[in-house]
């Protein structure tokens, strides 16, 4: 079993709090992705976890073993960093194998791992080469060989895929994917990139200013975002949040945008009372919303502003009231800029959202 158990860790630098009282727990075999902002704690929680920078406060635990204050040799986990730390004076099976011969893994066995890893990485015709004569793309790949071939049953990976072109990436992120659930090692994987996150993650963990505000499947971090500010950094375009007033009229609570009225369904109605005559947010994602060329009376008359023409989809802008808002369209839903068209808002797909804390209300 390899469960990784962080409870409560704080890390600081001077007065500055870079994690900040963070619980997570990943599962034997689990994939996590931490995601988040630069500089919201990403690496420093990862570092604390391999034993690079000890935490000030809290607890890991590694398959049930304390190892808060053990040094990095005795966690048995494997690591790859950003700074891609391979050895300039070995070859690239040399450095493939380091691990595996500080191990005393027998010759033929490491000779295996080694091709394995190699190939995964298409870096088995380089298996002679120095890093001096390879790009930073490469040289990043012998990093995740090596710690792929050790065989730990912990991988930490901080941004092991961020020198690579864009093709090679799209490559690798499935074929990682596939290898590290056929290696059955448990991951934590930090990226900014929220495709790589949605795309790999069995969860994700969404950070921010050293806070985890969300850690659930990508489906339930993108469709049921816990607040503002989740749903504002996961998915392009980022869900729309427009502004409601929220009224009571008649024993109903209502919420206006753009001078349309809603209706909330009846298990709202108690969540948006203490709103009454105050503004609310409305998250709805882009993909979400119904746009019809014609009147309808649930559906609210809008200006396109922009059309954005995406291949699988045409992205339109719009102005709601002080809002701008995008709405995904079929490819084939005909509109220019200027045109008059009107938006319906699933009731079942809004976001009901305080505008001070940001957290979401209902659903
Ligand atoms: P990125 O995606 O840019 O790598 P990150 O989320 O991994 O960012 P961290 O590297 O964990 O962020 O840094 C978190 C915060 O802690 C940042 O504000 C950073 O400036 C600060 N920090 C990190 N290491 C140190 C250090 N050794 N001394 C002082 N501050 C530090």
């Amino acid at each position: 079993m390899a469960e990784i158990k962080i409870e409560n860790v704080t890390k600081r630098f001077g007065n500055f709090v870079a994690v900040n009282d963070v619980s997570l727990t990943i599962e034997d075999q689990e994939f996590v992705v931490l995601l988040g902002p630069s500089g919201c704690g990403k690496t420093t929680l990862l570092r604390a976890i391999a034993g690079l920078g000890m935490a000030d406060q809290g607890r890991i635990t590694l398959g049930g073993k304390d190892v808060t204050y053990l040094p990095p040799r005795e966690r048995k986990i494997s690591m790859v960093f950003q700074s891609y730390a391979i050895f300039p004076h070995m070859n690239v099976y040399d450095n493939i194998a380091f691990g595996l011969k500080m191990n005393k893994v027998d010759k033929t066995e490491t000779e295996r791992r080694v091709k394995q890893a190699a190939e995964l990485l298409h870096i088995e015709a380089m298996l002679d080469r120095f890093p001096s004569k390879m790009s930073g793309g490469q040289r990043q790949r012998v990093a995740v060989a090596r710690a792929i071939a050790m065989g730990s049953q912990v991988l930490l990976m901080d941004e092991p895929l961020s020198n690579l072109d864009a093709l090679l990436r799209l490559e690798m992120r499935a074929e990682l994917k596939r290898l590290l659930r056929e290696i059955k090692a448990t991951t934590i994987y930090v990226t900014h990139d929220q495709i790589e996150a949605l795309s790999m993650g069995d969860r994700i963990a969404v950070m921010k200013d050293g806070v985890i505000h969300q850690c659930d499947h990508p489906s339930i971090v993108y469709d049921q975002p816990a607040n503002e500010f989740v749903g504002g950094f996961i998915g392009n375009p980022p869900m729309n949040f427009m502004q409601g007033q929220v009224q009571r009229e008649n024993g109903q609570t209502r919420v206006s945008i753009g001078g349309f009225y809603l209706t909330p369904a009846a298990p709202l109605q108690p969540f948006l009372q203490p709103y009454d005559g105050k503004p609310i947010f409305l998250g709805i994602r882009a993909e979400n919303m119904e746009t019809l060329n014609h009147p309808a009376e649930d559906a609210l008359p809008v200006q396109v502003l922009v059309v954005e023409p995406l291949g699988a989809q045409n992205l339109l802008t719009i102005e709601i009231g002080t809002d701008i808002v995008k709405v995904a369209t079929h490819p084939t839903f005909q509109v220019a800029p200027e045109d008059q068209v009107w938006l319906r808002f699933p009731a079942d797909k809004i976001r009901w959202v305080d505008r001070d804390s940001g957290r979401v209300l209902y659903p």
